[in-house]
């Protein structure tokens, strides 16, 4: 891919959340691009930056190490499944970590984020469509464990993040979405001193019904950077 492909695919992805904030009647800024740049290089990455994308997700430590150290000025999202004995450098190299989805590892971020850092801004997974091979909290256990986080001082709880069971019907999509926005909503409620304003979801293939359903950050990685390299 070139700079050029990366330039036009940047537009189309901003073109079509505008159009989907458009058909929900939402303001187009209402909704955050974060760039996956999973298994992308550095080179891609700075192709972005260029372009004025900042928001770049990661899901291997060992992948976003040297992109990270490469461009600190990013804002960097770690989001995929997170080992025990991995936490220690995402807490002190990410500025948010999505997919929380385990008390014990919210416990570890919040332990091992820098004291010279601010506090580390956490989404907590939440396993949507109850699918026996995706991590996250199921939706009846949310507000009890996150009563709990919200007492970690090395966190703080921005909001929700899902990855629904994957269908190319468009009504479909929207149920789960849906689910996630009253999961949301609840727990605005649930923890009123908590800043929380994010819900993460849509991917370069659902990020129409999420933005309907009220998504805040779509997650887009093929769509702008092409297939994947792993
Ligand atoms: C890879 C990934 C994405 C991006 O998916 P695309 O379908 O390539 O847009 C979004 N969120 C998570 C958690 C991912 O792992």
């Amino acid at each position: 891919m070139s700079p050029q492909d990366y330039a036009h695919n940047l537009a189309q992805v901003n073109q079509r959340i505008q159009q989907a904030c458009l058909a929900a009647g939402r303001p187009a800024t209402s909704v955050s691009l974060l760039a996956v740049s999973k298994t992308q290089p550095e080179s891609a990455v700075a192709a972005f930056l260029a372009l004025g994308q900042t928001a770049f997700g990661e899901n291997y430590l060992q992948d976003a190490l040297p992109k990270i150290t490469a461009h600190p000025d990013a804002q960097w999202h770690f989001i995929g499944p997170i080992q025990s004995n991995k936490t220690k450098p995402i807490a002190e190299h990410f500025d948010w970590v999505e997919s929380v989805d385990r008390l014990k590892i919210a416990q570890r971020l919040s332990d091992q984020r820098p004291s010279d850092k601010p506090a580390l801004n956490i989404l907590l997974q939440i396993n949507i469509s109850e699918e026996a091979s995706k991590s996250g909290f199921l939706p009846n256990e949310l507000m009890a464990v996150a009563q709990e986080i919200a007492q970690l001082p090395g966190l703080v709880i921005r909001g929700l993040m899902a990855i629904p069971a994957a269908t190319d019907d468009p009504v479909a999509q929207r149920q789960p979405f849906a689910h996630m926005r009253r999961l949301f909503e609840q727990l605005q409620q649930t923890l009123p001193n908590q800043p929380i304003d994010t819900l993460s979801m849509g991917m370069s293939g659902d990020l129409e019904a999420a933005i309907l359903e009220g998504s805040t950050q779509v997650r887009i990685g093929t769509d702008l950077f092409g297939a994947r390299r792993i």
